[in-house]
């Protein structure tokens, strides 16, 4: 049974990062195994200032009927509690099995099933911006502000795309990208590299919600087609523009020559070189007969057919931000290991996508 638009309520939505004291008190809160989050979401109905929020903490591996909840108030003073309590028994229809309601027994407010994503907070930006203006002086800050704001400026323009109900019409790709950047403050520490990084992807995101932007960027078409001709190329010649992607070396060109000491070959260019041979029937370009270009070869092949496999275990619009990276420069080593790790970073926030994806736990992904 589904509730009606207008009969839902805004999910309160205040977000904390957990530090590692309230890591610790998760991880004591029950001997079950379960991903700790590193952050946690207000996921009750929004609610007045002096009623604590409460957001899931972490799940347990084989107790899915319940969870460690971390219960907090706005004080800064106060310190988090964590419990494992057990879920609310009550259903959106009380004669289905499934469809139970996400949150812990006797809680506040009304159930999970009639609450909508996110409320809207006119706060959300101006912490944004305060994250951001530390993040470019990292060396003028602790690593602990550090943290905090890298985690404020990548997971809250999130919340921000969700309440202003952008998020479900980005593309594949751009969720992917959005993803990828928060993935970034999901590692133990923040360094002026990393604080660089989300600095420089932050306008992109807040800026898709100025009038007239509905995508991150361009180029999502272009990475598509590149994805698609890869595809449909023959296993080795695909191993071999793949491999020959993998990071900056001596160059294919169309006639299957390599010339020591220029750039890699744009993914593009050796894709159209590599579909003409192939559907002309040549066989693949013979390299050089001394040792080190056999052993390159050998390794293109080995390394392409790899990356294939991996690429191909993404979820589609995390492929097809991978081959946009790759074309703009990535080797494809970087690209496809680094959606690869944000997939398995994003855990952390209670997302669980492509080989990760458990249908079982839906709706414990935050709203
Ligand atoms: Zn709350
Ligand atoms: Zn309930």
């Amino acid at each position: 049974m589904s509730t009606s638009p207008s009969a839902l309520v805004r999910t309160c939505g205040v977000r904390i990062r957990v530090p590692e004291t309230l890591q610790l008190a998760l991880w004591a809160a029950h001997e079950e195994r379960g991903i700790v989050r590193h952050s946690v979401l207000c996921e009750l109905a929004e609610h007045l200032a002096e009623q604590c929020h409460a957001g899931v903490g972490r799940l347990l591996h084989h107790r899915p009927d319940q969870a460690v909840w971390v219960l907090w108030d706005d004080d800064p003073d106060s310190e988090p509690q964590c419990l494992a309590l057990k879920d609310c028994a009550n259903r959106a229809d009380p004669h289905a099995s499934q469809d139970s309601c996400n949150l812990y027994t006797d809680h506040p407010g009304p159930c999970g099933h009639q609450l909508d994503t996110v409320r809207p907070d006119s706060h959300r930006l101006g912490l944004v911006d305060a994250a951001l203006t530390v993040l470019k002086e990292p060396d003028r800050h602790s690593p602990l502000a550090l943290s905090r704001a890298a985690h404020d400026a990548a997971l809250l323009p999130w919340d921000e795309l969700r309440a202003r109900r952008l998020w479900p019409r980005l593309s594949p790709a751009d969720q992917a990208a959005v993803y990828h950047h928060i993935s970034l403050p999901a590692g133990p520490y923040i360094g002026p590299f990393l604080a660089q990084r989300i600095v420089q992807n932050a306008p992109r995101i807040t800026g898709l919600w100025q009038p007239g932007a509905d995508t991150l960027r361009g180029g999502a078409e272009q990475a598509e087609q590149l994805l698609e001709a890869l595809e449909k190329l023959p296993d080795e010649w695909r191993s071999m523009v793949l491999g020959l992607q993998r990071y900056p070396k001596t160059a294919y060109t169309a006639r299957g020559r390599c010339e020591d000491g220029q750039a890699r070959t744009p993914l593009d260019v050796a894709l159209s070189a590599a579909q003409r041979d192939a559907d002309a029937g040549r066989a693949l370009p013979a390299p050089a007969a001394d040792a080190s270009s056999l052993q390159d070869r050998a390794e293109d092949r080995h390394r392409g057919g790899e990356l294939w496999h991996v690429l191909r275990e993404l979820p589609y619009g995390w492929q097809v931000e991978a081959i946009h990276r790759i074309h703009h420069g990535k080797s494809a080593l970087s690209a496809i290991g680094s959606m690869t790790e944000a997939l398995d970073r994003i855990r952390s926030y209670g997302i669980s996508l492509g080989r990760y994806a458990a249908p079982d736990l839906d709706r414990r992904t935050p709203r």
